[in-house]
């Protein structure tokens, strides 16, 4: 459900013409709409609020859309924040995320990164190896702090997704082995600086099927339980994020937070422990559209290509990840054709779709590529010496740009000539 409507024979987001924002703010653009983040966030919170001890920790996972707005709209409405970098703790508390519903993750923070997780006062920090246990132990100890951290681990759960966003399997970087969980928890324990009080998974991105959340969820509780009945109270356990979001419209729609939470209640019957979700593309992947504007359709050999001012450095998840994302016109037409849709970069990996049925386009035309609301912007470079592009944010009739387009000359400014040429 998105709020990218066709009105009047022209795609609006919300109240606002996305073909008279293209004429303010030129293409390519990505756009927001805040009404499809509020009700994505309200249905996933409603649906798993009552679950658990106490109240559960809503924490949007930062990294799928980290513009201060979109986190801003969040944290109106009472989000925490899942932090994976002292670059994202800052954007979350410059937000209005309180610190307490702030939880760091990742593998590779750095002790300075660490100190000012522990100095902002947040709620825990998910460590995921032992090193990291000892590093962590050391900081706090030299802030005079006693912090409290989950236990993160690797469950040796496949969660049946695209290699590259599959963080649960047994050879990936992420997380303790769960073998070793109940090991490095007491090891935890053992740190004056450290206050172990929970555990935590996330399996992967884009999932479609619940039963191996449910896996995980179910090896967490065990773990817990073992935990508990050698003495160690284990009050918060965090499931992590990872459900998917529909990105074609021809294909069945990954379960709904209805059918997740109702998993997640069977699954966590009878336990004690305030629980911790981190959605982040759930709450955000519809909720974002990029606009383009063709520069011309070139006949190939074999292939009819539409190239697009948009490419690969804007919106990398197709080349990235061979990531769909459907490709509709601002002004609908019933003629088609077959294209190959590319952007302007020079690399062969910047296809946007191969050999697709889209509607028939020329010149000048606007097209927009949905469902480009999560790991979309974020991942946006400059390669080609292409600017960053702007995020537009739309509220009913109101817009804002939310992030600036960076100009030519402020990138090559960031250059210096070294002293010898
Ligand atoms: C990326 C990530 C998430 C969010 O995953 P989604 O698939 O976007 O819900 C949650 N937790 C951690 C630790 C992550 O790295």
């Amino acid at each position: 459900m998105d709020h990218f409507e066709i009105r009047n024979g022209v795609m609006h987001a919300e109240d606002v013409s996305l073909e008279a924002l293209a004429e303010r703010v030129g293409t390519p653009f990505y756009c927001y709409s805040s009404a499809t983040i509020e009700r994505h966030y309200k249905v996933f919170a409603e649906a798993v609020a009552g679950l658990g001890d106490g109240d559960p920790l809503v924490a949007f996972a930062v990294k799928a859309n980290p513009n201060l707005s979109v986190l801003a709209t969040l944290a109106k409405l009472g989000a925490g924040a899942d932090v994976v970098s002292g670059g994202e703790l800052a954007r979350a508390l410059a937000a209005g995320v309180p610190a307490n519903r702030i939880v760091f993750s990742g593998v590779g923070k750095q002790p300075h990164e660490m100190a000012a997780g522990i100095e902002a006062g947040i709620l825990q920090f998910n460590v995921e190896s032992e090193a990291e246990i000892a590093m962590l132990a050391e900081v706090a100890a030299a802030h005079d702090a006693r912090v409290d951290i989950a236990i993160r681990v690797n469950p040796a759960v496949e969660p049946g997704t695209h290699a590259k966003i599959s963080t649960g399997g047994q050879d990936s970087k992420f997380g303790i082995p769960i073998e070793r969980a109940h090991a490095a928890f007491v090891m935890a324990a053992g740190h004056a600086s450290l206050n172990p009080v929970g555990v935590a998974a996330h399996i992967g991105s884009q999932l479609t099927d619940l039963s191996p959340i449910e896996s995980c969820i179910v090896r967490l509780g065990a773990l817990a339980d073992g935990l508990r009945a050698a003495g160690h109270p284990v009050t918060r356990i965090d499931v992590g994020g990872g459900l998917g979001v529909p990105y074609r419209a021809d294909q069945p729609a990954p379960p709904l937070p209805s059918a997740y939470a109702a998993m997640v209640a069977r699954a966590t019957r009878g336990w004690s422990a305030r629980l911790l979700f981190e959605p982040g593309r759930m709450i955000v992947g519809n909720a974002g559209v990029l606009v383009s504007t063709v520069i011309l359709v070139k006949a190939g050999t074999t292939k009819t290509f539409v190239v697009a001012d948009a490419g690969m450095n804007d919106l990398l998840r197709p080349s990235l990840y061979g990531a769909w994302h459907d490709i509709r016109t601002l002004r609908p037409r019933a003629d088609r054709m077959v294209a190959t849709v590319v952007g302007p970069v020079c690399e062969s990996g910047d296809t946007f779709a191969d050999d697709r049925d889209i509607e028939s386009v020329t010149t000048g035309d606007r097209i927009a590529f949905m469902t480009a609301g999560a790991y979309a912007a974020t991942m946006a470079s400059t390669y080609n010496s292409r600017p960053l592009v702007p995020e537009v944010m739309v509220s009913g009739d109101r817009w804002a740009v939310v992030s600036e387009r960076n100009q030519p000359a402020a990138m090559l400014a960031l250059d210096t000539r070294a002293p010898w040429l």
